[in-house]
């Protein structure tokens, strides 16, 4: 007998884990510190090979709650990934977003902001961007871009706008934003969206040991840019700005996941598991049909089967 995506899913949970997925994540209810937060699990290596079944299943799991999601279309996800480089973003969205139909699913990746964003306020790429209600949409990097690497590199005095908008000093400049992020958040949840904010952590020796193997190992060369190691310098202000941004924008609706990254395969789990709570967390279910529509389509079926033959 084939087991369903949800029972195999269910069937498969792990006997007993290191870290789960409420340990990662923040709804603003209490302090916030980073370093409360592992970089890694240190989830035993014996144990690989279970943990990739568990996201395997839960990627199946996924693929039937979008489904539904498509079909009920009432609600619009947002997925978005923040995290330092090598932290494993793109792998993240490869692996753990596969079985996704991609009739209802796009990727934005949020790069450097273009003379016409740049042109207009910081939320709008984000909102041209939303999925249609249904829809799921996988923000790489997002607005949060405004309040981390604008932050680190003092970017507000580069901006062409009012000098109301930018004067004052920095936290109060950053607060302000923190606001408007909440408040837009708040927006999208009254609206019909659900958010999964996701800050994948990894450590700065795991960091040196992927861009080593990007610069070692030629399949992987393309990833690799001389300004990564320009960012990594800037780890500990990088940090700083990652920890004000978690502790201030996180909310019962909009919490942050802050997800040990070092283990590739136990964050890939993790996500998995927050990808399925958001789905499971839409409710979605296939339209029901009214009385009528149900004669009009047992109507239908009865002129199919008396279809002449050829
Ligand atoms: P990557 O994700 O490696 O392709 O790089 C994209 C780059 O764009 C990163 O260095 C980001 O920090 C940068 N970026 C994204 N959004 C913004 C923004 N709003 N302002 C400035 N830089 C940004
Ligand atoms: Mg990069």
């Amino acid at each position: 007998m084939r087991l369903s995506a949800r029972t195999l899913a269910t069937k498969l949970r792990p006997k007993e884990t290191r870290m789960k997925l409420e340990d990662c994540c923040y709804d603003g209810s209490k302090t916030f510190k980073l370093s409360d937060y592992p970089t890694s699990a240190k989830a035993d290596k014996k144990r690989k090979a279970e943990y990739t079944e568990l996201t395997a299943a839960n990627t199946a799991l996924m693929a039937e709650l979008q489904e539904k999601l498509y079909a009920d279309g009432r609600e619009g996800v947002v997925i978005m990934l923040q995290a330092m480089d090598a932290a494993g973003k793109d792998s993240t969205i490869k692996h753990v977003m596969s079985g996704v139909n991609p009739q209802g699913c796009s990727v934005y990746s949020f790069k450097t902001p273009s003379k016409e964003e740049l042109a207009h306020d910081y939320l709008w790429r984000a909102i041209k961007n939303l999925p249609q209600r249904g829809s799921i949409a996988i923000f790489n990097r997002s607005y949060y871009e405004d309040v981390l690497v604008v932050r680190v590199k003092n970017l507000r005095a580069t901006y062409d706008m009012p000098k109301r908008c930018l004067e004052g000093p920095e936290d109060a400049f950053f607060d302000m934003r923190y606001r408007q992020i909440r408040n837009f958040e708040e927006y999208l949840y009254e609206n019909g969206y659900r958010l999964l904010k996701v800050f994948l952590n990894i450590g700065l020796e795991e960091q040196k040991k992927r861009f080593l193997a990007r610069i070692d190992e030629p399949a992987k060369n393309w990833k690799f840019s001389a300004g990564d190691l320009d960012e990594r310098a800037l780890w500990p202000q990088y940090m700083d700005a990652f920890e004000q941004c978690i502790a201030k924008t996180s909310t019962e609706h909009a919490p942050w996941y802050v997800i040990p990254a070092d283990q590739k395969w136990f964050a890939r789990w993790l996500v998995s598991e927050a990808v399925v709570k958001v789905l499971q967390d839409c409710d979605p279910q296939f339209p029901t049909l009214s009385e009528e529509e149900l004669a009009a389509m047992a109507a239908c079926r009865e002129r199919l089967v008396n279809w002449p033959s050829e």
